[in-house]
């Protein structure tokens, strides 16, 4: 069957030259690059190699680039860190929309001391800096804010919130793992001390995330064991992958311009075909600054979990909400932090679009989307209630 993949930002498709660049590692050049023989060691050299151009997506510095397993691993890495350097500090703020990986590590943490303060969005997802900013005080340890959120594409001024963060003290991290190849990021002019990033949102493979910290940042490793990392994270490195992030951040570089252009056109084409076919469709976040990829349609008087399932059929790949709450009745957290009612937030879908994606797939989905929903709404009861 032709898949229509337009989940990317659950996961996206490893790049060619992502592959081709990594298997060498795993079939030729297995060595340990902290063995003592020649064999091991050159490895080293490709990681630096890795590191360097991971580093220069960020505009950062090689040594501010420590390798994880995943983004979730870098999220839970940041907090821990700021938590463990300010051992008096007993408070987190960060906001109501976070990814799971932050959301949980927050909620976790609440139960062990740590009072934790979620900053609220309002309808448009715009977040409410005022409320941030007065909730920094002197127990703050950490302010963990998302650049772009990954069901919306809502975008925060975190460059701004950084620099405010840090007047206080305070430090701050962002979860960029949505934001980074699809926006500009130059971290050299920011206050943005920890950044996490994953692989496989950028067309590396699963498994392979990075955490950036800025020079000088008071840190504590999360993973303790050998000296990898300069001992900030032990662990054998995932050397192939690791390659493969290096060779991914190389790529982004190049693709933004495309993402910004025709990933762009092709999300709005989607938006717009499907708003202009199908009515009371509301884009959630709509009227604030967007990744060019991500489009959130809500599609009142229907269930998500419909739709998803009768454009499976024809091969159409998407989100309702976050691959995380799908499965689940709830509506996501998101949505509800937006106050999206009930009767929309059931009915959302997220598409993401990549470079692999053409306009005739957008056409595709813009064709088959449209009788899906009717079929759909003339079977619900809260439908012909509202009509
Ligand atoms: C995917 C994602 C993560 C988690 O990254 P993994 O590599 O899957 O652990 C964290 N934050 C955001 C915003 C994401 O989209």
């Amino acid at each position: 069957m032709n898949v229509v993949y337009a989940d990317n930002n659950a996961t996206t498709q490893v790049a060619k030259k992502v592959l081709d660049e990594m298997l060498p590692y795993l079939e030729t050049y297995y060595g340990n690059p902290s063995s003592m023989h020649t064999f091991g060691g050159q490895v080293a050299k490709n990681i630096a190699m890795a590191r360097e151009q991971t580093a220069a997506l960020l505009n950062a510095s090689p040594e501010e680039i420590l390798f994880t397993s995943c983004g979730t691993e870098s999220d839970s890495t940041a907090i821990q860190a700021a938590i463990k350097s300010n051992p008096d500090r007993k408070h987190i703020v960060t906001t109501r929309v976070e990814h799971p990986a932050i959301k949980n590590i927050c909620e976790h943490s609440a139960k062990n001391e740590f009072h934790v303060t979620y900053v609220p969005v309002d309808e448009n997802g715009t977040l409410d800096l005022d409320y941030l900013y007065k909730n920094l005080t002197d127990d703050t340890a950490i302010a963990s804010i998302m650049w772009a959120n990954n069901e919306t594409g809502v975008i925060f001024p975190v460059e701004e919130i950084a620099a405010k963060v840090k007047e206080k003290g305070i430090v701050f991290h962002t979860d960029a793992v949505q934001a980074v190849g699809k926006i500009p990021i130059d971290l050299k002019n920011t206050e943005i001390d920890m950044l996490s990033l994953s692989g496989h949102k950028i067309h590396a493979p699963k498994g392979i995330g990075a955490l950036y910290v800025k020079k000088g940042t008071k840190f504590s490793p999360f993973l303790i064991g050998g000296h990898q990392e300069k001992g900030r994270r032990g662990g054998t490195e995932n050397v192939a992958s690791i390659i493969g992030l290096g060779t991914a951040s190389e790529l982004s570089k190049n693709l933004m311009e495309e993402e910004n252009t025709r990933v762009k056109e092709m999300r709005d084409s989607l938006e717009k075909g499907l708003l202009e076919r199908i009515d009371n469709a509301i884009v959630n976040g709509g009227k604030e600054k967007r990744l060019p990829n991500t489009t959130s349609i809500a599609f009142e008087y229907v269930e998500g979990e419909a739709i998803l399932l009768m454009m499976d059929e024809f091969g159409i790949c998407a989100s309702s909400g976050s691959a995380c709450t799908s499965g689940s009745l709830e509506p996501s957290h998101v949505l509800r932090a937006m106050g999206v009612p009930f009767t929309a937030a059931h009915g959302t879908i997220r598409f993401s679009l990549s470079t692999y994606n053409t306009m005739e797939e957008v056409n595709f989905i813009i064709e088959k989307l449209p009788p899906i929903i009717e079929k759909l709404r003339k079977m619900s009861p809260f439908w012909k209630k509202n009509q």
